[in-house]
């Protein structure tokens, strides 16, 4: 007889391929809840119920994600997984794939604290099994409410929450603190200063007034950018390229469904100048909707000699492999690896958030 496979890992393997194959939310759901239902149980009783039929009894498991477990307790990779095995994978040039390779976390994700769809942990799992050795964890801030962004006091139990989280991940990953503050109209961080000191990361990003016109968005930016607090500049357009895309539910700063949107007008060349003069690095967001800046931009802020970071702005855990998206573009612009800040080791990339000019 074939050994057992563990159907827990199964079930959650298949969630996350669905995620990244950026599937509808309900059908990810199946494959979560299912593994979430299982997972306490003992392999004597899965077995059991798995031989009489009475897994779907249990709430959070249906006919699909039952024959799933049989399979994998007969020893077969389950056939849902085997199909999506066989017909995932996009061919990434060798620049593309060098540059993934050199990537060692993502400093811009989300969790079900703000408007992700899964808790921290599962985040993180996720991201130990991508082989990152970090995961920064950029919630939104407080004005943000459609995307339920952490007042100061949320933010502060969360960072509790992420040194609780830690001390149980394997040794050699962490998660780093993290926040994506919004960028206010006047240019200031929706976040208090001593709060902004304590994260390792700081991501802002426009996520209102998109339309503002040239002048008055430029004076936004560059205030901004300025700010000693701030280290990555996110999805720097603000620009969508499609619509929301399935697996993604709520509001929050993804945009609407069916509906796209320009990019806001400033002057790329100040602002890029002044990322390089203030060493903050410009995102190369990974989102398939955003693809933000696009590649004209990229080209030109690697010209002014910005750093960069390749990030997913994951909100699911199978999102967390959209890096690729953004390596593609980065590489197809010529973005050399020691211009990425996340191919630096956490303890670098933290050196470098601490003591930026
Ligand atoms: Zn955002
Ligand atoms: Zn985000």
């Amino acid at each position: 007889m074939a050994r057992a496979r563990d159907p827990i890992a199964d079930l959650r393997r298949i969630a996350f391929l669905l995620e990244r194959a950026n599937e509808a939310t309900y059908r990810v759901r199946a494959f979560r809840s299912a593994a979430k239902a299982l997972a306490g149980m003992s392999a004597a009783e899965l077995t059991e119920r798995a031989g009489n039929g009475t897994l779907t009894e249990l709430p959070g498991v249906g006919d699909v994600t039952a024959r799933c477990v049989a399979e994998s307790l007969a020893g077969e990779e389950p056939v849902y997984l085997r199909r999506l095995v066989a017909t995932e994978g996009s061919d990434l040039d060798a620049e593309a794939t060098a540059l993934r390779a050199a990537l060692r976390g993502d400093c811009h994700t989300h969790s079900d604290w703000s408007d992700g769809g899964s808790p921290i942990e599962e985040m993180a799992l996720a991201a130990v099994e991508l082989g990152h050795e970090y995961l920064v964890l950029t919630d939104h801030s407080p004005r943000l409410t459609v995307a339920r962004g952490l007042t100061a006091e949320r933010l502060r139990r969360q960072l509790d929450h992420v040194a609780q989280v830690n001390a149980a991940l394997p040794e050699g990953f962490r998660i780093l603190t993290g926040i994506e503050v919004d960028i206010l109209a006047d240019g200031s961080l929706d976040q208090d200063d001593d709060l902004l000191a304590r994260l390792d990361v700081v991501v802002g990003s426009v996520h209102s007034g998109l339309k503002d016109e040239r002048s008055k968005m430029t004076r936004r930016m560059l205030k901004a950018v300025a700010n000693p607090h701030l280290d990555i500049l996110g999805h720097v357009t603000g620009r969508m390229v499609s619509s929301r895309p399935a697996g993604v539910t709520g509001p929050g700063d993804r945009g609407h469904r069916a509906r796209t949107r320009a990019e806001s007008d400033f002057d790329a060349d100040a602002v890029f100048a002044a990322c390089a003069e203030h060493d903050t690095a410009v995102e190369i967001n990974s989102r398939p909707e955003r693809q933000d800046p696009p590649k004209r931009l990229i080209r030109r802020a690697l010209e002014a000699g910005c750093r960069f970071a390749i990030n997913t702005d994951a909100h699911a855990p199978g999102q967390l492999d959209w890096q690729r998206f953004g390596c593609e573009r980065a590489a197809l612009c010529g973005v050399p690896a020691d211009r990425v800040v996340n191919t630096w080791s956490a303890e670098q990339l933290v050196a470098w958030t601490h003591n930026r000019p």
